[in-house]
């Protein structure tokens, strides 16, 4: 179990990791996209850390849902509404929990999706984040059902998002501003896609 002080501290090294790649993201964006991705969530996350000292001992609901605010209020572009109803729409789910387990997890995180898919109105095979997300979540699943394994279900996760990663390279934008390069987004990687596998993998390295 993972209790709230250890959710708000997953949630700095989130920022922290997304602000040391910021500029790789935002390199990424550039390829296929407009080059702010690392900018718009390095701000956003930048935002959420400075509210840390106000969420020490609230519930995992608080602590995410003020997550989604920093991102929705702080970020521009696709990325800010769509990651902050993701934390939002997390926040909702674990409401005032003060601990969670693998199976919340699961939950957060299907909510997080069905919260981006609702936002973005995009579906899997489109080269954006959902394409690491939806696999991982499915890994999760999938390995938790098999051996009840906490750990291994998250390293599986994280495993499927790297993968998700890989096949965004070999398809064709058609949300975001990715889609209007067509084809010649081919070969590159999605950098929302990227950005979440990241913050899945300190979720991995830190429970
Ligand atoms: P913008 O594209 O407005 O500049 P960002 O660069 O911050 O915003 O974010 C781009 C990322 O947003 C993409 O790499 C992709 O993963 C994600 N994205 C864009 N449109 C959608 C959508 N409709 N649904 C899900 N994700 C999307
Ligand atoms: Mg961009």
């Amino acid at each position: 179990m993972v209790n709230q002080d250890k959710v708000l501290e997953i949630m700095v090294k989130i920022g922290e990791k997304i602000e040391e790649d910021k500029l790789f993201l935002t390199e990424l964006d550039n390829v296929i996209g407009d080059g702010d991705h690392g900018i718009n969530m390095a701000r956003g996350f930048g935002d959420f850390i400075s509210k840390v000292p106000d969420l020490q001992g609230k519930d995992i609901g608080a602590i995410l849902k003020a997550a989604g605010m920093s991102l929705t209020m702080k970020v521009g572009g696709a990325s800010g509404p769509l990651y902050g109803t993701a934390y939002l729409q997390a926040g909702k789910t674990a409401g005032d929990k003060t601990e969670i387990g693998i199976e919340d997890f699961i939950q957060i995180l299907e909510a997080a999706i069905e919260g981006v898919k609702m936002r973005g109105k995009a579906v899997t095979g489109e080269k954006t984040m959902l394409d690491a997300m939806v696999p991982a979540l499915d890994a999760i699943k999938e390995e938790y059902d098999a051996s009840k394994d906490a750990k291994k279900a998250l390293e599986a996760g994280l495993a499927a998002a790297k993968e998700g990663v890989e096949y965004t390279k070999t398809i064709i934008a058609t949300k975001g501003r990715a889609s209007y390069l067509g084809e010649r987004s081919i070969g590159h990687q999605d950098p929302g896609a990227t950005s979440f596998t990241e913050m899945l993998q300190v979720i991995c390295e830190n429970v």
